[in-house]
């Protein structure tokens, strides 16, 4: 069979393997100069690893990831260290890594023991429950505001949700979505040797090697269905005939391609809401932090979401000496931030370090890099299971695999393979002869 993939992100590679190693022809269509998507990475000239564009890791329990790459056998090439996360609180950084022991601790410090009561119960039903469906009726807004107390919701919650996904979506985010991170989350916080761009090359390479040929640079504009039920993808020119396409792009982009996709299906697909993402990286001569990752609430006057000071995660001996620093926010997609250049951005940004590191001085800045994203984070409003769009599209032989369609678990490179495997089963599941 002749199988066309849009996008080589996670997704679209893993599905990319599966078919090759069956013997399927695979073209995958990647439109930009690099495989990876959003999990891709860039290296300086004097690192020798690369970096992410948007801080990644996966977690202990990232079974379908770490399961690819036993089957490939480079397990030896995944380091799980023990980073460090804080939470921000009255202008002072405290231990946040695990729910179970540092948060009751600073709980006790600041709050009444009702709380802590209150935080250990609604924590420990999170955490051990296997049932998510009972919870996607709910808002996480009010399930954890109701169940935690006004407190906990306050410190740890609402800061959460307003981060991630902003104000006017507090009414939307379901439950369900907050069970499954704490459902499923390790302390320990796994990478790959050589950063994630290095795995997803080598998974290019093996998806080349099995004969499936990837093209970068590769937009596809357009995606149609021709009279014999076969399929035509137009990139620089139109290419046909494929028996299936796979598509892992953006569902606005997704509908706006297909122009064939009945009505219905195509609403499905615009009616899903997601944020964007706005990461700017500055390299600095010495380290601004301790920890890693230090989740911020807007209350606090940021002018981002979370720091990540990615060198004490990965030590700086792999760039070069340097230390890296992500500020990075989750956003709408039409927030001044997608205007604003790296210059306006880094005049916003870099005043606020002094926060972190009260020594910091400009001085210290070596680099930077701006990378921005439309569609970077779903939200899933309640219910949302009733509403996925399917992986088999009403178009016989087109296939459409999303981070959107990964429920009720947050969105991965993890879920990401797991979806991309997925839908090349349905593929050779539909095609058999
Ligand atoms: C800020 C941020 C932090 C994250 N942190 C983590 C983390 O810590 N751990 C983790 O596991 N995951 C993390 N993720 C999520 C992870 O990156 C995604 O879940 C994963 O990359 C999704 O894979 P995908 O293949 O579905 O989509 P993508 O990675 O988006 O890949 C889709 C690919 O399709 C291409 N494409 C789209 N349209 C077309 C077209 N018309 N023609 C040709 N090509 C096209 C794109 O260029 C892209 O390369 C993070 C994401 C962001 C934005």
């Amino acid at each position: 069979m002749n199988i066309a993939i849009i996008g080589a992100g996670p997704a679209g590679l893993a599905a990319a393997y599966d078919l090759t190693k069956a013997n399927h022809r695979v073209t995958v269509y990647e439109a930009a100069p690099q495989v990876g998507g959003l999990a891709g990475g860039f290296k300086a000239p004097h690192w020798q690893w690369s970096l992410e564009k948007f801080y990644h890791h996966w977690f202990q329990s990232d079974r379908a990831v770490l399961g690819l790459i036993d089957e490939l056998g480079w397990r030896d090439q995944v380091l799980f260290p023990r980073p460090y996360t804080v939470i921000h609180h009255k202008g002072q950084f405290h231990p946040f890594d695990d729910m179970f022991s540092n948060m009751p601790l600073f709980l006790l410090r600041h709050f009444p023991i009702t709380d802590v009561i209150r935080f250990g119960l609604a924590g420990a039903y999170l955490r051990f429950s296997p049932w998510w469906q009972p919870l996607e009726k709910y808002t996480a807004d009010e399930w954890t505001r109701r169940w935690f107390g006004d407190n906990v919701y306050n410190i740890l919650w609402r800061p959460m949700l307003v981060g991630k996904f902003g104000e006017a979506n507090l009414p939307v985010v379901n439950m369900a979505w907050l069970w499954a991170r704490l459902h499923s989350r390790t302390t320990r916080l796994g990478t790959f040797v050589g950063g994630f761009q290095a795995f997803m090359d080598k998974l290019a390479d093996v998806v080349r090697r099995q004969g499936g040929e990837i093209r970068l640079d590769g937009a596809i504009n357009g995606i149609r269905q021709n009279p014999n039920g076969s399929f035509t993808v137009e990139s620089a020119s139109p290419e046909s005939p494929f028996d299936a396409v796979i598509s892992t792009s953006s569902p606005a982009l997704m509908s706006k391609i297909t122009p064939d996709l009945p009505a219905d299906y195509s609403a499905s697909l615009r009616a899903l809401k997601s944020m964007g993402a706005v990461v700017l990286i500055i390299t600095l001569d010495r380290p601004l932090t301790k920890f890693y990752w230090h989740n911020l609430p807007k209350e606090a006057g940021f002018p981002f979401l979370s720091l990540v000071e990615h060198t004490n995660y990965i030590g700086p001996e792999n760039y070069g000496g340097d230390h890296i620093v992500y500020c990075g926010d989750y956003l709408e997609p039409g927030h001044e931030y997608f205007r604003l250049s790296k210059e306006e951005l880094l005049e916003r940004f870099l005043p606020a370090l002094a926060r972190f590191n009260p020594a910091f001085d400009r001085s210290w800045m070596k680099q930077s890099w701006l990378f921005k994203a439309d569609y970077a984070q779903p939200v899933p409003p309640a219910n949302h299971s009733r509403n996925i769009p399917s992986l088999r599209t009403p178009l016989k032989g087109l296939y459409f695999a999303s981070m959107s369609q990964v429920y009720p678990w947050d969105r991965g490179t993890n879920f990401a393979v797991e979806i991309g495997r997925r839908v090349a089963r349905m593929v050779m599941e539909d095609l058999k002869p």
